[in-house]
């Protein structure tokens, strides 16, 4: 739909790696004609459905893939670009370190290969500003998590402002969000904003509460914190007494099958209590969607109109982790770009 195409929008839930369109897929298959890769292999297009784990396998796919900066390099300027395309005018892109022994990628040469990424797109003058969360996989365990916040923490002072925060996610059945507290902590005293995956899976409970006690400046999913879902009112009292916005992507989490329908998305809970809300992708490539279309699903799904899905996308900006001057810059674009009648 054109309107929400060309509606201004902030994406702030994006995995560098799981963003990766069809036309990029092709490019870094032709590298690597060895690997076989077959695109049903990177993507669940329309009408498919996956577990939770069977997702997690495609993300290996693409690792293998995605090995060298140069593929870091090419892979980043393509996401970019492709939300610019789609009318994003503020993304906040996350990816985690990997260090790949066999070509000799480090977490460090990995970063610097995405701020590149970053800056080369600002030079070419496209119509979005890009910042950087560096992401923890949880699977990796803590002293990876000690090392990624060090990381973080070096890039966001060495880049001005283009690191902004770091992000917690990998397999939520693998591991114990409790063991890299410390971690998080760290990061949070550093200066960097935290946005958590949280209560992915029913059975997160204990995890989501201690990660709530940090508190967290946004939730990524956060599909079973609330009791009607085997969450719990305490957690829903935490994320409420901090008015912590929360990640919402309809088509990740049906298509992984965490949520039921598009109806059953918890996204209706929170929009109704009136809590901030931000419509992401989560991984456009994988899931094969766009921002756009998250919009148009929301709208169609819960019979909001475009002037509500407006709003959404307006409120959306003071959600991120931009420094003042740039959300009053988003605000004043959004205020010039709104239509005068819906
Ligand atoms: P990358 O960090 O390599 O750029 O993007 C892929 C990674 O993002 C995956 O390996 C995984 O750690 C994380 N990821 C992508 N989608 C999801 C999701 O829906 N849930 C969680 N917990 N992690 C995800």
């Amino acid at each position: 739909d054109l309107f929400y195409r060309q509606m201004p929008k902030v994406e702030l839930h994006a995995h560098l790696n799981g963003s990766v369109s069809f036309s990029t897929i092709e490019k870094l298959t032709a590298r690597k004609p060895h690997l076989n890769i077959e695109h049903n292999m990177t993507a669940i297009c329309s009408g498919q459905r996956r577990t939770l784990d069977e997702c997690f396998q495609v993300f290996k796919v693409i690792h293998q893939l995605v090995d060298t900066e140069e593929d870091i390099l090419m892979v980043a300027k393509d996401v970019i670009r492709q939300f610019a395309d789609d009318g994003v005018k503020y993304l906040e892109l996350r990816s985690t370190p990997r260090e790949e022994k066999n070509t000799g990628m480090t977490r460090r040469s990995y970063v610097q290969t995405v701020i590149e990424a970053i800056s080369q797109c600002g030079n070419e003058g496209l119509d979005i500003e890009v910042r950087f969360l560096v992401s923890v996989d949880r699977r990796h365990g803590f002293e990876v998590a000690m090392e990624t916040v060090k990381l973080a923490e070096d890039f966001m002072l060495s880049t001005d402002g283009l690191v902004v925060g770091l992000d917690l996610s990998g397999d939520p059945t693998v591991g114990h969000g409790g063991d890299l507290l410390p971690a998080l902590q760290k990061a949070k005293n550093c200066g960097l904003k935290l946005s958590l995956h949280m209560s992915e899976v029913p059975s997160q409970v204990d995890e989501s509460e201690l990660l709530l006690n940090i508190p967290p400046d946004r939730i990524g999913h956060g599909t079973f914190l609330h009791p009607e879902v085997g969450g719990a009112q305490s957690l829903v009292d935490k994320v409420t007494m901090n008015n912590i916005p929360l990640e919402l992507c309809l088509t990740s989490n049906v298509k992984g099958q965490t949520v039921s329908s598009y109806s059953n998305h918890h996204f209706l809970y929170w929009y109704n209590k009136g809590h901030p809300v931000v419509i992401c992708t989560d991984d456009r490539g994988v899931f094969c969607t766009e921002l756009s279309r998250e919009y148009q699903l929301v709208a169609s799904t819960f019979g909001l109109s475009q002037e509500d899905m407006w709003s959404l996308s307006h409120k959306a900006i003071d959600y991120t982790f931009a420094s003042a001057s740039l959300k009053e810059q988003l605000h004043r674009r959004w205020l010039e770009l709104r239509p005068s009648l819906f």
